[in-house]
Parts: structure tokens; C-alpha cells; sequence
């Protein structure tokens, strides 16, 4: 088990539950960072006792310096402070818990220095998959999924011996608050309709990207870079209840699932003790009370976000990295009330028809790509 992490985005939900997880299994957390909530940062740190917190603004850096002078805990600021964070010396782990491709750099420096991760931020792996994948084969550090999805795979797949077994990874998805509804009334809908997950209780961004299906189409991605499979070999299937948390299908026709009440904190403290499992604060199932289980296919003409990112995944290269920025962009615009919901889908599709991708790209071929695509999805 991870006795020492650095925790990258602690204020988030993911932040907020990992502290949780972490405190009932006595893992130390030596490094916690937010963007700018000044008020909720100073109280973990008074809570947690870590050696630094990081506020990714300057402004609110200056503010938590202040607020925290009678401890010893050091206060640093911008994307340094957030390597700092992650490259921290003593701490075995790094769990990546921002919300965007902003988490890329500091878990490229984290396993450099040969941390493990335990990655909840998506965006990194959709933009920079191959390029994070190699490098922690190279330097010989695990990346550990803490998405609910991914980590039913990664559970799902422990004794499996010879990946050439899998026959097809089915990633489920719950569908979302708009699940059922046409495109024309799809426009319609506001910022607090697409707020309301049937489910679970996340970040706004991703709980967008759950009700247009970016979520799962990110997700794919995903796990063709986590289990190095192809596109072909991951499917999605529609189950309202998320209960079942994603499956393996093997060639033998055997069907592996792992299921639980939807309770990210169960993931995240699978990534923290894994190989081994441990109590911890997770809800158990009530298999005789819980609802029966459906299924269903997605629906990717009213919801074209899915077939978008499998297009991005198709081309390969930078594609991902400009499917990633534009909807980065077009998601906060929406949540600022600056353009409508199917926006969101129009402006990722244009940056991926405008911006060229370029194949087997460097770090700065993504930067390059995601900057471009967000220029493309700001002006659309
Ligand atoms: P939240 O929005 O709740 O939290 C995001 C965290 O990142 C906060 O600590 C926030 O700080 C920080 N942050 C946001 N923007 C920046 C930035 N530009 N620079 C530095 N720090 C930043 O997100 P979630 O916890 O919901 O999601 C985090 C990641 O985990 C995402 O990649 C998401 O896709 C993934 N994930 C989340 C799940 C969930 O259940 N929530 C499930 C599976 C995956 P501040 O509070 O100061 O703004
Ligand atoms: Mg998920």
C-alpha cells in the first residue's frame, strides 16, 4: 500500500473524498493544491498538516501565505508550485486530481522523479496518452485509474495473464441528466438542467461532459491508453443504474464485471492499496435492494460528443489533444452562459475539422494543438 502522497486538485470532489480515503487508511499527504479556493485549502491544510499547498493563482497564493503564517507549511503559487507539488521528494504517489489538460506537465515531472500515479484526471491521458504510457514504462511506475470505469477494468483485469485474452473492454455510462431526449431539445437546455447527474455528485465540468457524452467518449480514449488496446476493442453500453461499473469480456466468451453502489471513493482507495484491498468508508451494495440492471445502446445522433472523440481517437496524433481544448473551452463557456448546450458539440467539431493533427506529436506538438484548438473553439 501508498504510505505518502502528494494530492494534485484536493479542494475537487475527487480532492475532497481522497483526503477521506487517505485519513481512514493513515496514508500521509505531504502536498495539497487547488486554483484558488483560498478558504477551503487553508482548512485541509489545518486538517491534514501537509509540508506544502499550492495555489495555481498567484493571488490566492499570497492570501493562503497569509492566512497559514502561524504553521510551517510552505506556500508556492502557478504551474511551478504545482510541479513542485508533484515532484515532491518523499512522497511515493502523485493522485492527479485537477480538473483538465492542466494536470499534464506536473504528471510528466511526477514520474520522472518516479512517482506513481493515481490518475483520476482524464484530460491528460486523452491529450498526452502515449506519451504519459511510455514514460512510465520507462521509468518502471504504475498508473493507477481511480475512474470509476477504469478501475472496474483495471479490477477486472488483475490475474489475466496475456492481454491478447481480452476480447472487449464494455465501458458503461449512465447516460446522464438528458438521456432519452432528442437534439432539438437538446438546445434548449441551461446550465442547472445539465448540473443534475442521476447519479453521482462531481466537478461541473465533467458533470457536463456527462450529460453530452463527452464523458464516455474521453473515457474511450482513455482506455485505449491505459490497456493499450484498439479503438475496435472498447465498446460502451447504456446502464441507467451504475451499478456495474464497466466489464471484461474475454475470447472464452466469460464475462467480468465489478459492481457496487456508485461511491467514487471505493476507486480512489483501490488505486491507493492496490494489489491489496482494505475496509474503507465505501458504501456496500445491497444486492436484494437494489434496482434491476438495464442496458442500452448510445445514442450517438442526438448525442454526437461520442462519435466526435471515436473520430479523434480514429485520426490519432495531436486529434485527441484538439478534441480535449475544444471542449475544455466550449464547456466553460457554457457553464459562463456563453453559448448553448449543442454548441458544445458544433465547436469541437470544428476545431477538429479547422486545427491539423500531427501524428506521433511531442509534449509541444500537444501544447501547440490544444492551444490552437482552443483559439478555434473561443471564436466559433
Ligand atoms: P472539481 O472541479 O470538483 O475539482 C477540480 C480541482 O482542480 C479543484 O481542486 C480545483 O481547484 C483544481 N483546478 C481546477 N482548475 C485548475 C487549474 N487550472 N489549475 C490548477 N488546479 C485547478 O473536479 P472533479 O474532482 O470532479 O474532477 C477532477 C478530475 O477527475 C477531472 O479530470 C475529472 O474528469 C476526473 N474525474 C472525476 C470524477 C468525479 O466523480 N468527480 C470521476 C472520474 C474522474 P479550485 O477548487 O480552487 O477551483
Ligand atoms: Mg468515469
Amino acid at each position: 500500500m501508498i504510505k505518502n502522497i502528494s494530492l494534485l486538485g484536493a479542494t475537487g470532489s475527487i480532492g475532497r473524498q481522497t483526503i477521506e480515503v487517505a485519513q481512514v487508511l493513515g496514508i500521509t499527504i505531504s502536498a495539497l493544491t487547488a486554483k484558488s479556493n483560498v478558504e477551503l485549502l487553508e482548512e485541509q491544510c489545518r486538517r491534514v498538516k501537509p509540508r506544502l499547498a499550492v495555489c495555481m493563482d498567484p493571488g490566492a497564493a499570497e492570501s493562503l501565505r497569509v492566512k497559514l503564517a502561524d504553521t510551517d507549511i510552505k506556500v508556492s503559487s502557478g504551474m511551478e508550485g504545482l510541479i513542485e507539488a508533484a515532484t515532491l521528494p518523499g512522497t511515493e504517489a502523485v493522485v492527479t486530481a485537477v480538473m483538465g489538460m492542466v494536470g499534464l506537465r506536473p504528471t510528466l515531472a511526477a514520474i520522472e522523479e518516479g512517482k506513481h500515479i493515481a490518475l483520476a484526471n482524464k484530460e491528460t491521458l486523452v491529450c498526452a496518452g502515449e506519451l504519459v504510457m511510455r514514460a512510465a514504462q520507462v521509468k518502471g511506475v504504475e498508473i493507477l485509474p481511480v475512474d470509476s470505469e477504469h478501475s472496474a477494468i483495471f479490477q477486472c483485469l488483475q490475474g489475466c495473464r496475456d492481454r491478447g485474452e481480452v476480447k472487449r473492454l464494455i465501458l458503461t455510462a449512465s447516460g446522464g441528466p438528458f438521456f432519452g431526449r432528442k437534439r432539438e431539445e437538446l438546445e434548449a437546455m441551461t446550465v442547472s438542467d445539465a448540473l443534475k447527474h442521476p447519479n453521482w455528485s462531481m466537478g461541473a465540468k465533467i458533470t457536463v461532459d456527462s450529460a453530452t457524452m463527452m464523458n464516455k467518449g474521453l473515457e474511450v480514449i482513455e482506455a485505449m491508453r491505459l490497456y493499450e488496446l484498439p479503438l475496435e476493442k472498447i465498446s460502451v453500453v447504456i446502464h441507467r443504474e451504475s451499478i456495474i461499473h464497466s466489464l471484461v469480456e474475454y475470447c472464452d466468451n466469460a464475462i467480468l464485471a465489478q459492481l457496487g453502489e456508485p461511491d467514487m471513493r471505493l476507486p480512489i482507495q483501490y488505486a491507493l492499496t492496490w494489489p491489496r484491498r482494505a475496509p474503507g468508508p465505501a458504501k456496500p451494495l445491497d444486492l436484494l435492494g437494489c434496482k434491476a440492471l438495464t442496458f442500452a445502446p448510445p445514442d450517438e445522433v442526438n448525442f454526437p460528443c461520442l462519435s466526435l472523440a471515436k473520430e479523434a481517437a480514429r485520426t490519432g496524433g495531436t486529434a485527441t489533444a484538439i478534441l480535449n481544448g475544444a471542449n475544455e473551452t466550449a464547456v466553460g463557456d457554457f457553464l459562463a452562459g456563453r453559448c448553448g448546450f449543442m454548441d458544445i458539440p458544433r465547436r469541437v467539431e470544428k476545431a477538429l475539422r479547422t486545427v491539423k493533427a500531427v501524428q506521433e506529436p511531442t509534449l509541444d506538438d500537444i501544447l501547440a494543438a490544444d492551444a490552437e484548438a482552443r483559439r478555434t473553439a473561443e471564436k466559433a
